[in-house]
């Protein structure tokens, strides 16, 4: 018996990082997954993103844990292609119980070096992505009366980063409609809530184009960049944190042992927000 037996979970950023492990997590716990994705660089992401091979193997490795899975290309910059995908998953799984909400971008810039297009790659992806996201997947939900939705910020959501402040800007955004969400979906019995990661072993900080901007010189290697972060965490050796530490957060937020839980703003960041004082 798992926890999410016969539930139905449509998780955006599938195909490999922290997408995919949260879809390999929910599916060992009995839910069948949509997975979604967007096999295609976006050109201020410095360091590429998930590929049709990943996304693939992806759905391959949740059907060999003996559930169905359905993995399309959709982009959250683009409502049409976010509605396809919901139609095609209720079409072939009849419901959508659960929702994670994780797609994202990062780069990096002092305020006044960015771009335009870095700008708004950043609040397209990370913030208005989200809202596409849950516009997409609500209304079956309050068709329902019922659903669990978790969106990915990151303790960028609540305390700033180096050269950070476009992605800073976008995840505080993410806090700030979860909160909304929790109210307006509360009387369908929908729950909203966030996980706020640390620093997480995915290559989005973990690939070569960042280690400079994150060891602050060029030619940094990836020891010298992981010593750079290290000092956000507190607990196993400040080390990165693998992605599952995240996919059991929400595994946790969406199952029924959390049906009082809305409205939060999770950390999981091995003490971060202590260390820095903040507490979202
Ligand atoms: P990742 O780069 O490995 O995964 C991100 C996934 O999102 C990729 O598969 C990518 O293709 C997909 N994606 C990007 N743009 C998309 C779009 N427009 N439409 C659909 N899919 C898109 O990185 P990750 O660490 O797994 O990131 C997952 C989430 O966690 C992101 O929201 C990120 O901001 C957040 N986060 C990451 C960290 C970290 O340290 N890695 C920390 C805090 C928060």
């Amino acid at each position: 018996m798992g926890r999410l037996d016969g539930k139905v979970a449509l998780i955006t950023g599938a195909a490999r990082g922290q997408g995919r492990a949260h879809a390999l997590t929910l599916a060992r716990e009995g839910a069948d997954i949509i997975g979604v994705d967007v096999l295609q660089d976006i050109d201020t992401v410095p360091y590429g993103l998930a590929t049709r091979d990943e996304l693939e193997q992806t759905a391959r490795d949740v059907e060999d844990l003996d559930r169905r899975a359905l993995f399309v290309q959709a982009d959250v910059r683009d409502q049409g292609s976010l509605d396809d995908a919901v139609s095609r998953g209720l079409s072939e799984f009849g419901r959508i119980d659960i929702l994670s909400a994780n797609a994202g971008i990062y780069s990096q810039a002092n305020f006044w070096e960015l771009t335009e297009q870095m700008w708004q790659d950043m609040i397209d992806v990370n913030l208005s992505g989200v809202w596409r996201t849950c516009k997409a997947v609500a209304p079956h939900m309050i068709e329902r009366r019922s659903g669990a939705i978790v969106l990915t910020a990151s303790v960028n959501g609540f305390s700033p980063g180096y050269q950070l402040s476009h992605y800073v800007a976008a995840k505080h955004g993410v806090l700030g409609l979860m909160r909304n969400y929790a109210v307006e979906l509360a009387p369908y019995d929908i729950r909203v809530n966030a996980v706020c990661p640390g620093v997480i072993d995915t290559r989005m900080v973990n690939n070569p184009p960042l280690y400079e901007r994150m060891a602050g010189r060029a030619d940094s290697t990836r020891e010298e960049a992981l010593e750079a972060v290290r000092h956000f965490h507190l607990l196993h050796g400040r080390s990165m944190m693998p992605p599952e530490t995240v996919s059991n957060a929400i595994l946790w937020l969406v199952s029924d042992e959390a049906v009082n839980i809305t409205g939060v703003a999770l950390p999981v960041d091995a003490g971060h927000n202590v260390l820095d004082g903040y507490n979202p």
